[in-house]
């Protein structure tokens, strides 16, 4: 097979201008990658890039970023330097480029020196089209004269976000890539992120030295994803009945806040026939490399994990993404989320969440390390996260309208849209349950938490209640009007509106200025009714076999052959079956049935370089052998 450089090095060669530039990318893009065309601002982004220009990209997860740097590495000569935080993903993506016939390689603390050498002497030799590598390694020297013994094409900057201190993801070794621009003045940039709200964007620009870079913002909208938020009650039995109604056999993350629970969640599902795996940073290495790739290569495993793992996985065929614990902030949230249906394909994001979330949030925030300031920004944060979790509009206009696109209409597609939500006037209750805050300061000098408050507004004579004589305050039994879990719903609401606060290890509730107005000034307050048992949403989509949902079913036998054959053939290659084929290739397969190696050459990620591997076998299959 010819290596990919070598028919776009005569475009190159002649005419470094952007026309010819724009027809040697279509090139790649067809025989390399086996599109047809780009997508959205792909074009554009790599005209601009192949003809020497810096670029800032910001694009949702699965918008397509990869093809950004990646066509315009090919196109130009040398060799496309990406730095990446995600080295335990550094050999899958390798892998996954080494099936289209591009020349990749890596560079990380995980490799041996010989394997490094073997790499840099590639590097040098410029037998490489795309060179990975950690950001601590542009600390040493030697990665410098490195680039300056080779030739580089361009350096992309891939999850830029980490080097914004305002976002979540912060990571110090990013700071140092300014000197890029410092030291090679000439070699094009490409930053790329999914989260950038304007702060986050402008801070990148900001220190990576971008200010006279292109920006590229691409709608952050990602419509096949439902967004989905439900009250937390019993949350293993709620997760166990989502994945088995609407997401059985199929991949999914579980996001749990502690090592602990990701443990117990992963266990319940395997003991009720959902395969599971745990990750968390607290497994040994192995067994975490283990668990990752399992999560890759099987069809249909689930894995329960903290925020440690996700990042730049990129399994297009996750179907959900469950929460059992608030995220701490709404560019955590959708960067989470947007792992779901990367192929474009029908998915889902689920979420419960209760009072006890808040509260332990806000112990966090109160125990944090760092300034005031510091730990304002983490309230922020959550402030807006919670907003999301009440709000009684449609999830994803207040999602987009966060990062920046406003004037959206309701999507039809999240659960406020789809069974929309009830809103009450929660006046008196508020009022009831502030002026017991208020009394027991005033004339106890007592704070307590949540469930205790509670208590006494339902006139439980617990022990707690008598001891102290709370059976005896003006307020002692006047809320029996609420059951328990609405009472809880109230204060979880007050406290997301900020009309009430909690502190400390206890929890303990305070008023602040707002409830003032509540108690004082006549304020009203609008409360979302609680669905005990949330009515599952009319398009609820069907998943199990979402991979196939307008697939006629005579041709489901041939469908369910095909991915035999590629899981037979990703197992013997030691490789995920999507980086054989994705699913949605298979589909155009089975629906166009080609005949020829000429033919299947024109499906839809059927490259040049896949077609003479696996064309023949797949004729095979076809012709029903
Ligand atoms: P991101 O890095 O932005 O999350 P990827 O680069 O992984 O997204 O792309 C998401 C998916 O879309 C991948 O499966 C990729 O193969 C596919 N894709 C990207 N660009 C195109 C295109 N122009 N035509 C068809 N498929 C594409
Ligand atoms: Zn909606």
């Amino acid at each position: 097979m010819t290596p990919p450089d070598a028919f776009v090095a005569a475009a190159t060669d002649t005419d470094s201008g952007a026309a010819a530039g724009s027809g040697a990318a279509q090139e790649v893009l067809r025989r390399v990658f086996g599109y047809d065309s780009f997508r959205g601002d792909q074009r554009e982004i790599v005209e601009h890039v192949v003809a020497g220009g810096d670029a800032l990209v910001l694009m949702p997860t699965g918008g397509g970023k990869s093809l950004c740097y990646q066509v315009p590495a090919l196109v130009r000569p040398g060799v496309g330097v990406v730095i990446s935080p995600l080295i335990a993903l550094m050999q899958n993506q390798v892998d996954a480029l080494s099936a289209l016939g591009v020349r990749a390689g890596f560079l990380n603390s995980t490799q041996f020196p010989d394997e490094r050498r073997t790499v840099e002497a590639q590097f040098v030799a410029g037998e490489l089209d795309l060179l990975y590598l950690a950001p601590e390694r542009l600390r040493l020297e030697s990665t410098a004269q490195l680039f300056d013994r080779g030739k580089v094409a361009l350096f992309a900057i891939d999850e830029a976000h980490c080097v914004s201190q305002w976002g979540h993801d912060f990571r110090p070794d990013y700071l140092g890539l300014s000197m890029l621009h410092e030291r090679w003045p000439d070699v094009p940039r490409i930053a790329l992120t999914a989260t950038a709200t304007a702060k986050t964007s402008d801070e990148i620009v900001q220190r990576l030295d971008l200010g006279s870079a292109r920006r590229f913002v691409a709608s952050f909208d990602r419509p096949n994803i439902q967004y989905r938020i439900e009250p937390k009650n019993k949350p293993d039995r709620q997760l166990l009945e989502f994945i088995r109604t609407e997401h059985a056999g199929d991949a999914g993350i579980v996001y749990c806040l502690s090592r602990n629970s990701v443990e117990k969640t992963a266990a319940f599902l395997t003991e009720n026939g959902v395969s599971a795996v745990p990750y968390h940073a607290g497994l040994d290495n192995r067994t975490r490399a283990e668990n990752q790739t399992r999560f890759l290569r099987e069809e249909g495993l689930v894995v329960v994990a903290t925020i440690a793992f996700g990042m730049g996985i990129d399994k297009p065929d996750v179907r959900f993404v469950a929460h059992l614990d608030l995220p701490k902030s709404v560019e955590g949230y959708y960067q989470e989320t947007g792992r779901a249906g990367r192929d474009g394909l029908p998915s889902t994001a689920w979420m419960v969440y209760g009072l006890n979330d808040v509260v332990q949030q806000r112990k966090m925030i109160d125990s944090s390390e760092g300034d005031a300031a510091h730990r304002r920004q983490l309230q922020l944060h959550l402030d807006a996260m919670l907003a999301l979790c009440e709000t009684v509009s449609c999830r994803r206009v207040q999602l987009l309208n966060y990062f920046g696109q406003h004037d959206q209409q309701p999507c039809g597609n999240c659960d406020t849209c789809l069974t929309p939500a009830e809103s009450w006037d929660g006046t008196v209750p508020a009022q009831k349950l502030l002026s017991t805050v208020l009394r027991l300061k005033r004339e106890r000098g007592q704070s307590f938490g949540a469930g205790h408050i509670v208590d006494i507004l339902l006139g439980k004579k617990n022990p707690k209640v008598l001891q102290h004589d709370h059976h005896e305050l003006k307020v002692f039994g006047i809320g029996t009007d609420l059951r328990d879990i609405e009472w809880r719903g109230v204060v979880r609401q007050l406290l997301a509106g900020g009309l009430l606060a909690v502190h400390g290890d206890y929890g303990v509730l305070t008023l602040t200025e707002a409830s003032n107005e509540v108690l004082f000034d006549g304020r009203q307050v609008l409360l979302r009714r609680e669905r005990e048992r949330p009515t599952k949403p009319a398009r609820a989509v069907k998943a199990g076999k979402a991979a196939a949902p307008e697939m006629a079913s005579a041709d489901l036998p041939l469908f369910e052959r095909l991915r035999e054959w590629r899981a037979a053939t990703s197992k013997e290659q030691g490789v995920p079956a999507y980086v054989v084929f994705h699913d949605a290739t298979l589909r155009e397969i089975v629906a166009r049935k080609p005949t020829s190696l000429a033919e299947l050459g024109s499906v839809s990620g059927v490259g040049e370089n896949k077609l003479a591997k696996y064309g023949e076998q797949v004729l095979e299959v076809l012709a029903g052998e």
